[in-house]
């Protein structure tokens, strides 16, 4: 696929690596429906979108609610006129144990709230996104259709991460379910597990634990939101790619 004027939705684009993937499809041309919970970061990406030379437009949704999620993929095509694409970038972190024990007793578990806030956005919004998508591309009559989730690392399975390596491994696994029930529409999907990203999140990060993390990649250095960016656009670009993840990690799985 061409990204120049194909209409692509990248949710959780209000920041970090949503924005970074938003801005780098703008530069190709695309025009970009970024989808966020915050007015002013959908602001900010919308400029940065503009300022690499593309079209973008915002949407207030939180994908891990079923009416707004119809009601963004209405709108959209309302605006748009068409839709091409998917960006499954949308996520979140409630980190804990399974259990932890000390001084011989159970001291906490993961709580049910835990577990459930990150299946809620990281898998039943890419279930909810993804089944959207589709159903509007094939309403579309769309030529070609791609479908990207963003998975993790952490889909090997993550210390004091069951909820959130549960589903980065899910959303790998539904992108391989997709790319089996959507080939005959040529609806092509794929799934991207960065590691270390550079993001806000490592910014704020004390020198020393971000340097240990550092350390931790055979590379030796972070990622960057651009080589995200660009796993994902090698995916909507290659038109003989689908179902698989790719591991954007500098060596780290
Ligand atoms: P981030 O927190 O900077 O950005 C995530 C964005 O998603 C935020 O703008 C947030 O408001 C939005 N969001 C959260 N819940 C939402 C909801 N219910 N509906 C709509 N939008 C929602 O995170 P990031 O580091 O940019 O991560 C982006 C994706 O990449 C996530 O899926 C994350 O799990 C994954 N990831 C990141 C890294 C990394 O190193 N940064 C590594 C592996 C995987």
């Amino acid at each position: 696929m061409d990204l120049n004027q194909k209409v692509v939705v990248v949710t959780g684009a209000g920041r970090g690596l949503g924005r970074g993937i938003a801005t780098y499809f703008a530069g190709k041309g695309a025009r970009i429906a970024c989808v966020d919970l915050n007015q002013e970061d959908l602001d900010a990406t919308v400029a940065a979108c503009e300022a690499a030379g593309g079209e973008a437009r915002a949407y207030l949704a939180n994908v891990a609610r079923e009416e707004d999620v119809e009601s963004l993929f209405n709108s959209v095509v309302a605006d748009f006129g068409a839709l091409h694409g998917l960006v499954n970038n949308a996520g979140i972190t409630r980190d804990g144990l399974l259990v932890k024990y000390k001084d011989g007793e159970v001291v906490s578990k993961m709580s049910l709230q835990q577990w459930q806030a990150v299946i809620d956005v990281n898998l039943t919004g890419v279930f909810l996104c993804g089944r959207e998508a589709a159903a509007k591309m094939l309403e579309l009559g769309v030529e070609e259709g791609v479908i990207v989730n963003i998975s993790s690392l952490a889909r090997q399975g993550s210390f004091g991460q069951s909820n959130y390596s549960a589903a980065k491994s899910a959303v790998a696994a539904m992108a391989e379910v997709w790319a089996k029930e959507l080939a005959r529409y040529n609806i092509r999907t794929g799934a991207v597990a960065p590691g270390t990203i550079n993001t806000d999140m490592l910014a704020a990060m004390k020198p020393e634990a971000r340097e240990r993390l550092v350390q931790a990649v055979p590379l030796h250095r972070l990622g960057e939101p651009e080589h995200i960016a660009r796993s994902v656009a090698f995916i909507f670009e290659t038109d003989y790619f689908t179902g698989r993840c790719i591991d954007m990690d500098g060596g780290l799985r």
